[in-house]
């Protein structure tokens, strides 16, 4: 009865994945094994809560902004699951205990980069190692751009220097009720060293300022947003074999981190250095 009553809402991403094969892969691919404690965003109708639980993981969370919904997801309430209704950009996953070691979710489209932030921010110091995401295939491209792509980006950047990022699979709008008007694809994402890269604000600051001027050359984007001189930041691109007209895009993940690593010398004396365990 429920089920017929909710009229999606296209401003909350609600784009339901109705496929069963889909669904049960996002599910293989997440390799749930007993001990696993699972984060799902946007639980929806719960098509993919009901096959999480399932796996028999030891905990699930999951979370979902609209409380219309309560209906659908009240249904598969137990010990297991705890159902959280709230915006998950806002909600502090760090009070989660026992802390999630895995993200598996139909993620609602607009809020992605921010989303994916937030988990990193949050969840991989305390121990996440897997996220399995669907998200929009143009995104997936993105996060996996590699050195002297157009696509590179802050956030597939941070991802790839803390682990690896891979698509999976592609999924057409025709898996989706409503159908949404782009294509899209499940994406892994490892995370198994610099947990701590997300919540450091060198790090965030650099790329974020080496990003917003993307048609400049890096020192002259560099130099525009930190007290530094461009002679320095040439100076410094040379020891790693770069050019003084490199653009941000063409920096591998070990020119940034030694980037970030002479910056902090030069800004805060290197007085607290984050390391690839922490
Ligand atoms: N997991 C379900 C499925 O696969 O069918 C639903 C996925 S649907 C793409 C995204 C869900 O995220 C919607 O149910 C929507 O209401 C919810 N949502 C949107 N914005 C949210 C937010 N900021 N925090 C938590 N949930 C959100």
């Amino acid at each position: 009865m429920a089920r017929r009553l909710h009229s999606t809402k296209s401003k909350l991403g609600q784009n339901f994945l109705v496929d069963k094969n889909i669904l049960d892969q996002i599910v293989k691919f997440a390799e749930v094994n007993q001990d696993d404690v699972i984060l799902e965003i946007g639980a929806g109708e719960g098509n993919l809560t009901r096959l999480l639980l399932e796996t028999g993981c030891s905990r699930l969370y999951a979370v979902e902004i609209d409380t219309d919904l309560k209906p659908f997801l009240k249904t598969l309430e137990g010990p297991r699951l705890e159902l959280i209704f709230g915006d998950a950009v806002k909600l502090d996953f760090t009070a989660l205990a026992p802390a999630p070691n895995k993200v598996v979710a139909n993620i609602p489209y607009h809020i992605t980069t921010p989303l994916l932030w937030h988990i990193l921010e949050d969840l991989a110091p305390k121990g996440l190692c897997r996220i399995i995401v669907m998200v929009q295939q143009e995104v997936a491209r993105r996060l996996q751009a590699q050195p002297h792509s157009k696509e590179r980006s802050p956030l597939g950047i941070t991802l790839q220097a803390m682990g690896n990022v891979r698509t999976l699979r592609s999924v057409p709008p025709t898996a989706f009720r409503p159908m949404p008007k782009v294509n899209s694809a499940i994406v892994e994402m490892n995370i198994s060293r610099w947990i701590g890269l997300a919540n450091d604000r060198l790090w965030r600051r650099v790329l974020r300022a080496s990003f917003s001027k993307r048609r400049k050359t890096l020192v002259n984007a560099l130099s525009s947003c930190l007290p530094i001189e461009k002679k320095v930041l040439e100076e410094l691109l040379k020891r790693q074999n770069l050019s003084p007209l490199v653009r941000p895009e063409d920096l591998s993940i070990e020119d940034w981190l030694y980037l970030r690593d002479k910056l902090e010398d030069l800004l805060l004396g290197g007085e607290r250095k984050p390391t690839p365990d922490n």
